[in-house]
């Protein structure tokens, strides 16, 4: 089986490593680094950002455990050394797995020639024609810049111009208030930034539960964020000390940089997918159904391209079902993705994660739930570290007992919805939970509390 592979993001990387192992003939072709945008420009250098950031909130919280601490500030260009080292550790390690399993990395561009060929062109002009029986597209997405923001990668920055930006901005106007956005405000409030945020609706993080959405929002508005609600940015004009972003409800915001968020835009172009008779959308996007599979049988569609959820856990997902699709695994080695059961976290403070059903869900479906909810403020380990924000959500089937979500907001929340969402996939009952002797003290234990 010849499977071409075109990005080698988290979809291609692991429909690469997955496949190989199945016994496929696999080529990469990636035109920058591997664990693409995932690990050059978005999951890995915004949350090593963040993890300094999270640091430097921890001391200047010390004093409530006896340590008082005096101000603190990052060393930009140790912040950005930082950042490409762990990059360039990744790749290196992406690079050797791919090269220990057999896998042929092009490191060039990919197109389709045809619905069986593609043409990989190298940085000195040389090119190669691949035969395919089988074809992977994920090549993945870029931040979505509208005609009235002319980006200048100084004062007027995308997420890509932020690791770390030349100079820690004094006043940042960010502009959308979906994950990203409130990740960034999160980010540089704790470099000691004065922070301003556009939120078009009246709730950040307007597609989250809103309970969720307002612990983050009392939390942004403890630590002096700005929130301009209900307004949409219709331009920004660079001004003598900065920009200023302007509102369609005729407000205005000065501030020194201002940074999009507002969502991204899928790599479809000059993949030559109209020579393989690639169906895309509207907006560019590749449909495919459950098995990843675009309207050409044997071609695939992959991560943000994809237009499905768009993270790096899911992509990855994505290309382990394309690998084992494309080697034939029957419905008993192979599982279709369920997209409704994926895990996703939001990296502020305090920390966001959620899974599965969710409440407002229910609701809208006229759902029976049994939704129960305990604060961290009663946990031991939450009290000994000083940080006792937040909660733990579970949903169940009040019938049978079964785990249908769940949300955390506070610290660790990212790693703790693991439990939940490996209750959700299972199908395990909040019983399970209950009677699972876990370790004390320790935050988890706020889970088997609201599991009973
Ligand atoms: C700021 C930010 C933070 C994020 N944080 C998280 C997070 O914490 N957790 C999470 O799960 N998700 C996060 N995401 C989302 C995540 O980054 C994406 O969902 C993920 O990168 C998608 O993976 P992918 O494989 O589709 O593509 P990508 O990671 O975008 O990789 C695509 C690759 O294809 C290559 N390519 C494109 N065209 C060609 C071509 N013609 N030939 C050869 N190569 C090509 C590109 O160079 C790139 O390397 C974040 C997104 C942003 C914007």
């Amino acid at each position: 089986m010849q499977f071409v592979i075109i990005g080698g993001g988290p979809a291609g990387v692991q429909a690469a490593t997955h496949g190989a192992r199945l016994g496929a003939d696999i080529t990469l072709i990636e035109r920058d680094i591997l664990g693409g945008a995932a690990n050059l420009w978005d999951c890995v250098p915004s949350k090593a950002m963040i993890a300094t950031g999270a640091v430097i909130k921890k001391l200047e919280r010390a004093d409530r455990i006896g340590l008082p601490v005096h101000k603190l500030a990052p060393n930009l260009d140790e912040l950005r050394s930082r950042v490409s080292s762990i990059t360039e550790k990744l790749a290196k390690s992406y690079d050797q797995l791919l090269e220990s399993q057999g896998v042929r990395v092009l490191k060039g561009t990919g197109k389709m020639i045809s619905a069986h060929e593609v043409l990989a062109t190298f940085a000195d002009g040389r090119e190669e024609v691949i035969g395919a029986d089988a074809i992977l597209v994920a090549t993945g997405s870029r931040p979505r810049i509208p005609e009235w923001a002319s980006v200048d990668g100084i004062n007027i920055l995308t997420t890509r111009h932020a690791y770390p930006p030349k100079e820690i901005p004094e006043h940042l106007v960010v502009i959308g208030s979906g994950v990203t956005g409130v990740e960034f405000v999160h980010m540089f409030r704790s470099f000691g930034s004065k922070v301003s945020l556009v939120v078009s609706r009246q709730q950040v993080l307007p597609a989250k539960d809103p309970e969720v959405a307002a612990a983050l929002e009392a939390d942004f508005l403890e630590s002096g964020v700005l929130l301009y609600k209900g307004a949409r940015a219709v331009g920004i004009e660079r001004t003598k000390s900065g920009v200023r972003v302007l509102c369609d409800d005729q407000r205005s915001i000065e501030g020194s940089h201002a940074l999009l968020a507002i969502g991204s835009i899928p790599n479809s172009e000059n993949l030559g997918l109209e020579n393989a008779g690639v169906f895309v959308d509207r907006s560019g996007y590749v449909p495919i159904d459950h098995h990843c599979v675009s309207n050409v049988p044997h071609i695939y569609a992959a991560g943000d391209l994809s237009g499905k959820l768009q993270l790096a856990s899911v992509a990855s997902m994505q290309g382990k079902k394309v690998a084992e699709h494309v080697m034939g695994l029957d419905g008993r080695q192979h599982r279709h993705l369920d997209y409704e059961k994926a895990a996703s976290a939001i990296f502020t403070e305090p920390e966001i994660a959620e899974v599965g059903l969710a409440e407002a869900e229910a609701f809208a479906q006229g759902r029976k739930i049994r939704v129960t909810k305990v604060p961290f403020a009663s946990n031991p380990r939450a009290l000994i570290d000083g940080d006792a924000r937040g909660f733990v959500k579970i949903l169940s089937d009040p019938a049978t007992g079964v785990v249908l979500g769940g949300s955390i907001v506070g610290a660790h929340a990212a790693e703790l919805i693991s439990v939940i969402a490996v209750a959700v996939t299972a199908r395990l009952r909040v019983t399970d939970i209950v009677e699972s002797v876990l370790v004390h003290p320790a935050l988890a234990e706020a889970l088997a509390e609201a599991a009973d």
